[in-house]
């Protein structure tokens, strides 16, 4: 990412910085609202350009957290978001897809949907962000009412939900533990998804909590944010209704709480480890390529301006500056950064700022092709990195992590 003197202000500018069952999902209640307009949910499914979509490609998509805390244990730190986009990107990079853990006779059909989720480094007004923002409020579970939206009444404003996906993770008294907007439903400014903050994370913050201590709540909402429904569709009663994926088995059980390898009900093995049943956590592990085809056709047909986004998740060097940065090698003790380009050797510098924008550490880099970039003593958590060449800047976002 290259950007002007912008970062360097940042110290002045610390504000920008900072700023269910009991249901493990909301869905079904707005399963209700599709019933009564069902023809919307049709609209929605059938109305997809399929020629729209590469399914080999790798997206790159960026998420703004927004912390909405009325409690101080509710203002959750860096590490414990990064833990729970990392445990969103091993979900849907099919990391998890392991033989251990999917059933044979699912093996085939169970996939990586390669999506990369990033936290925005851009945020609306172009300036750099951590791709977090942070707001104290007054009103009690704000996670339950749509006042969670909107500024005006006591919560936060969405950033731009074409560009973004926005995460809200408050308090929620229990209503449920997370929820999501179906594409084309939900007003713009309430887009995006609601994550009950004592659900919010990964095992390393989460454990002990339950069965949904591993960060997956976020996994499964993010199926329903790009049009995932559950395996059993609107109706348990019977195994008249489904999810309206070829590939996935009716059901007749949400499986809530279990951790079965296999079970059976509706004439087939089920599905118990697909992020769209409510088992426990520790045995969710895959998507299947139906679920991929249609999570991918509805980015592209009501979500495409997500990739219109610019943000960089990685520090690949980009061939179109004639200067860059890239990290070569991460260690524990630190990163090792390699430089691209021209560079005046009396002025070149590398500084490191935390997300404050104060300046933690400077070395000379006049003459270096690397340069190593010592985090031993870091906390975890969000860092720029900026490398200066007397003519221009470059900033990097680090995850120390
Ligand atoms: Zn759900």
């Amino acid at each position: 990412m290259r950007s002007s003197l912008i970062l360097v202000l940042l110290c002045f500018l610390s504000p920008l910085m900072h700023a269910q069952d009991l249901k493990p999902c909301f869905f079904e209640n707005t399963q209700e609202r599709y019933g009564a307009n069902q023809h919307l949910m049709d609209a929605v499914i059938n109305n997809i350009d399929v020629g729209k979509v590469d399914t080999r490609q790798e997206l790159v998509i960026p998420v703004v957290v927004h912390v909405v805390y009325r409690l101080d244990s509710e203002d959750i730190p860096d590490e414990q978001i990064l833990e729970q986009i990392e445990v969103l990107n091993t979900a849907f990079s099919g990391e998890s897809l392991t033989s251990a853990q999917v059933p044979k006779v699912f093996s085939s059909s169970s996939t990586a949907v390669n999506f990369q989720f990033c936290l925005a480094d851009t945020d609306p007004s172009g300036l750099p962000t951590s791709g977090i923002t942070r707001k104290e409020v007054e009103l009690l579970n704000i996670g339950a009412s749509s006042n969670l939206f909107y500024d005006d009444f006591g919560g936060k404003d969405a950033w731009d939900t074409d560009r973004y996906i926005n995460i809200w993770v408050a308090e929620t008294g229990g209503l449920f533990i997370g929820k999501a907007s179906f594409p084309g439903v939900d007003p713009k400014p309430e887009q995006g998804i609601v994550m009950d903050v004592n659900f919010f994370g990964g095992l390393k913050s989460l454990s002990g909590t339950g069965s949904f201590d591993e960060g997956k709540t976020l996994v499964h909402e993010m199926g329903h944010y790009f049009g995932l429904e559950h395996l059993w569709g609107s109706d348990l009663s019977d195994c008249s209704s489904e999810d309206g994926i070829a590939d996935t088995p009716k059901t007749g059980s949400t499986y809530l709480n279990t951790c079965l390898d296999q079970s059976f009900s509706c004439g087939s093995t089920d599905m118990t480890g697909n992020y769209m049943m409510y088992t426990s956590d520790a045995c969710l592990h895959y998507f299947t390529k139906g679920q991929k085809e249609r999570m991918r056709l509805i980015l592209a047909q009501y979500r495409s301006d997500l990739l219109s986004t610019n943000t960089n998740c990685d520090s690949g060097f980009n061939q179109e500056d004639a200067f860059s940065l890239k990290k070569i090698q991460s260690g524990p003790n630190g990163i090792l950064f390699g430089l691209h380009g021209p560079i005046d050797p009396s002025k070149a510098q590398a500084l490191l700022y935390d997300t404050k924008g104060c300046l933690l550490w400077n070395k000379e880099v006049s003459s270096l092709e690397q340069f190593y970039l010592p985090m031993q003593e870091r906390a975890f958590g969000m860092y720029f990195l900026v490398v200066s060449t007397g003519e221009e800047l470059i900033s990097e976002r680090i995850v120390w992590y």
